[in-house]
């Protein structure tokens, strides 16, 4: 009862947008996606390995509820997870260095055995912000999980990151022990319009 209760206070603490867990992914529905490379990540090895995880594809594959769905998993077994947007993590780092707390900020992304950092490469990054994510990376090599999901494919990160130097330092850490799911397929957000190859607007 007592591992009940702090599952579901980490769970309301991590940040996650929703709870779904992969049972209720459905794996019929994008055919191309590797279900057993889902399925071993689910054992959390990954976790134990301090190794990390990257979902690409466009928008409405699944990315986000499959980090998510990995995240509830690995609180469930009891390692500490957070989850943030690139977006909400740069914009937190950067408010915290403003008032003398970068450090201390840092810590919340730093601590937990899996980050979530969702939605790589909607939004460009400026050099300092991507300096930000670089020290982050560098300091959870090999001493923590990265879930990463992105739109863009990796040698378009040059372009997020505003610095083709920065990325590869990035990439590089990020890589070196991670296992990549590439997604491509329909967008189940647009699965019950007429048109399911129009083109999803809404990320
Ligand atoms: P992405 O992050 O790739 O843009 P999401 O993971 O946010 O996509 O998925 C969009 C919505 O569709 C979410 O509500 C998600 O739970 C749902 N969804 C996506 N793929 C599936 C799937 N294969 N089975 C069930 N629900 C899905
Ligand atoms: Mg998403």
């Amino acid at each position: 009862m007592r591992d009940g209760r702090r599952f579901r206070n980490a769970l309301k603490l991590s940040g996650l947008p929703h709870h779904k867990t992969l049972d209720e992914f459905d794996f019929a529905f994008q055919p191309e996606l590797d279900r057993r490379k889902v399925r071993d990540l689910a054992s959390l090895e990954f976790v134990q390995a301090k190794s990390n995880v990257a979902f690409l594809g466009p928008p409405g594959v699944g990315k986000t509820m499959l980090a998510v769905a990995l995240a509830v998993a690995a609180c469930q077994a009891g390692f500490s997870i957070y989850f943030t947007s690139l977006d909400d993590l740069v914009r937190n780092l950067r408010e915290a260095e403003a008032s003398g707390r970068f450090a201390k900020k840092l810590q919340t992304y730093l601590k937990p055995s899996v980050l979530v950092v969702d939605e790589v490469g909607y939004l460009p990054l400026n050099r300092t912000d991507a300096n930000m994510v670089f020290q982050l990376v560098s300091r959870r090599y090999e001493k923590g999980s990265i879930i990463v999901t992105s739109n863009k494919s990796f040698s378009e990160w040059g372009q997020v990151f505003g610095d083709d130097v920065l990325a590869s330092a990035i990439l590089d850490r990020l890589l070196h022990h991670c296992e990549v799911v590439s997604i491509n397929g329909p967008s189940y957000r647009l699965k019950d319009h007429v048109n399911p190859k129009g083109g999803d607007q809404s990320h």
